[in-house]
């Protein structure tokens, strides 16, 4: 395979959003030779269309706010199943992570006497979002990226890493092919770094975009990694439902946490209707406490449309299942009665856009249908939560495609820290890991051979299955028998199915030649879609409990005794197996807090 393009690092990075972007820069300053491959443009992310902000307890605008308070929204947040170390590092420093992006040219909105402005957002129990209007996403990835380029990092956009290439038991490197040649590319690097996003487009709705297709999760699953709460699959309350082309791109939380209500078809704000006994305590039972909470937080409690996601997701498919629901199938979320066109248009200027442009309807003036789409994958790569590595050793993963952090459900705001946090941690342990090799690995040819073999398998059947049909059909099982309300028997079925459709993808042809064959990218991203979606159903059966983003219709309450098991889900040949193991043991002086 001499024909094959060659590049050599000390540290690899898959994937540039803002965990690969920020990876890449603390391992920079480590010392090592870094690489960024990304398989859209630089600047494309995923992480650009983060819309509400970053979580951090800056204390600037309640200065009651502090780690430990952060650290508790975010395990009870995630039903206590996070990993408590991670939630722990994410709550103690992601204040340093968003001062140090100001440092780098960030310019974040600011309180009236200065200070970075914090917002509220549901699970957070003080305004806590640093943000930039609704587009806090692209602000973070703007600065990252004119860091990493400013340093000379070498980027390689339109890049698709297909499989991860090992020495022995550690991993060695990555082979790829770029998406405009259709060439193979190969990477020799001791340590890999993983930040290659989410799951999304295995389903139907999705506020996802095409890059989300598992491949960092599928990636780590084969290498011999293991995948932690695999079940959890976050649907956001608040996708757009109408028109047809948009539905379940995304309503931004800051609707809420700036005013918002939802309703039913009644008028109804039914939220009242859905609080748990588990954050009774702290929401406010009236509509009077819950309007007053706005302009006094010290005295009142918080709405109950600011519970964490999965409370509000599954309420609101709940008065949908009722017949009270809004016209295409959602519920109504009301701004406009609430604020002036003036507020609205200043504080959520992409949301006014998105519903003027996609749906012909003025926020300021009328309310949105809004129901669940599917938005974030709790479950990742298993890691050490100090370092980012992986079972394998020299793999490294850090944002959404890395688990243990956010538990059974996530909080708005925090992923966006977590990859600012975990990105630095990882690079910079990536890095020192390479330094101290005494010898690099190699990777193997018959690896290399293996590999372009495999990704050219499609082009050697002829009148196989289409791509885009499996797509279909993947989709159709996950958002139908995997979705948002689970139960056995439907979880069942899909394991069938998705059984079929393994066998189908044996047999995916593609027309045409390697030069710019979205089909064929397609075809390969179809392996990584199946097994990670086979993770989650396999992972959602098993657990037999409610809990975050897992709802069991066949098993309704949340059960202790599940409360201390993290489910893994690991490759055995071909299947995908699953173990049950315990929880790490929180410290009393952090045990504490939850008293
Ligand atoms: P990404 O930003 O998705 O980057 C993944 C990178 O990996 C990309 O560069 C991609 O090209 C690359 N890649 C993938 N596969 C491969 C491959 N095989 N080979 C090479 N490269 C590959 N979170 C918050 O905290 N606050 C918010 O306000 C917020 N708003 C959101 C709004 C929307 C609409 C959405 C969809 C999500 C939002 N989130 C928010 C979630 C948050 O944006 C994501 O979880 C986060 O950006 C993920 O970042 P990442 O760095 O892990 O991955």
């Amino acid at each position: 395979m001499a024909d094959i393009e060659r590049h050599s690092f000390d540290v690899l990075v898959v994937g540039a959003g803002g965990a690969g972007l920020r990876a890449a820069i603390a391992a920079h300053d480590a010392g090592a030779k870094v690489g960024i491959v990304c398989k859209s443009l630089l600047g494309k992310a995923h992480t650009v269309m983060a819309e509400g902000g970053i979580a951090a307890a800056m204390a600037n605008v309640w200065k009651e706010d502090n780690w430990k308070v952060h650290f508790r929204d975010t395990m009870r947040g995630g039903k206590m199943l996070n990993h408590w170390r991670m939630a722990q590092l994410h709550a103690q420093e992601a204040p340093d992570r968003v001062r140090e992006l100001e440092e780098w040219g960030a310019l974040f909105d600011r309180t009236p006497d200065g200070l970075i402005s914090q917002r509220d957002f549901g699970g957070h129990r003080y305004a806590r979002l640093a943000h930039v209007g609704d587009r806090t996403g692209l602000e973070l990835i703007r600065t990252l990226q004119q860091r990493a380029v400013a340093l000379g990092i070498e980027v390689f956009m339109e890049a698709t890493i297909t499989r991860l290439l090992k020495d022995g038991d550690r991993i060695a490197g990555a082979f790829g092919y770029w998406r405009e040649s259709g060439r193979f590319v190969a990477f020799e690097a001791p340590s890999v770094v993983l930040a290659t996003g989410g799951i999304g487009k295995s389903y139907k709705v999705t506020s996802n975009s095409w890059e989300y297709t598992g491949d960092g999760h599928a990636l780590a699953l084969e290498a011999g990694a293991s995948l932690v709460n695999m079940e959890f699959v976050q649907f956001h309350p608040t996708g757009m439902v109408w028109p047809p082309s948009v539905k379940g791109i995304l309503v931004t939380e800051s609707v809420r946490g700036d005013g918002g209500v939802l309703r039913n078809s009644e008028g109804r704000r039914f939220m009242f209707d859905y609080i748990p006994e588990f954050f009774k305590a702290e929401t406010a039972d009236s509509e009077e406490e819950a309007d007053r909470w706005y302009e006094d937080k010290t005295n009142n409690r918080r709405p109950p449309e600011l519970l964490p996601r999965d409370e509000v997701a599954r309420a609101i498919n709940a008065e949908v299942k009722a017949g009270r629901g809004s016209p295409h199938g959602g519920v109504f979320l009301d701004i406009a009665s609430r604020r002036t066109p003036e507020y609205i248009r200043r504080r959520l200027p992409s949301m006014y856009h998105q519903f003027k442009e996609l749906a012909d309807v003025d926020i300021t003036a009328e309310p949105m249908e809004v129901g669940p789409t599917c938005h974030y994958v709790m479950g990742g790569v298993a890691v050490d939560p100090d370092t980012g590595e992986s079972a394998v050793q020299g793999l490294y993963a850090a944002g959404e495609v890395a688990g243990g952090m956010h538990g059974a459900n996530r909080l708005g705001g925090n992923s966006l820290s977590d990859l600012l946090v975990f990105g630095r941690r990882t690079g910079l342990n990536a890095a020192y890991a390479a330094a101290r090799l005494k010898q690099r690995p190699a990777i193997s040819e018959d690896d290399v051979r293996a590999a372009s073999e495999h990704a050219l398998a499609p082009f050697g059947i002829e009148g196989g299955e289409n791509p885009y049909t499996v797509q279909h059909d993947l989709q159709e099982v996950m958002h139908n028998l995997v979705g948002i309300i689970r139960t056995a028997g439907e979880m069942e079925q899909a394991l069938t199915d998705l059984a079929s459709l393994r066998e189908r993808i044996t047999r995916l042809s593609v027309e045409g030649h390697r030069q710019y064959n979205p089909g064929w990218h397609l075809a390969l991203d179809l392996r990584n879609m199946l097994r990670v979606s086979e993770c989650i159903a396999r992972a959602a059966l098993e657990r037999t409990e409610s809990r975050g983003g897992h709802t069991r219709d066949d098993f309704p309450a949340t059960d202790d005794s599940w409360g201390k098991i993290n489910l893994h889900c690991r490759l055995d040949g071909e299947a995908v197996g699953v173990t049950h193991e315990p929880l790490p043991q929180m410290p009393d002086d952090l045990r504490e807090l939850f008293n």
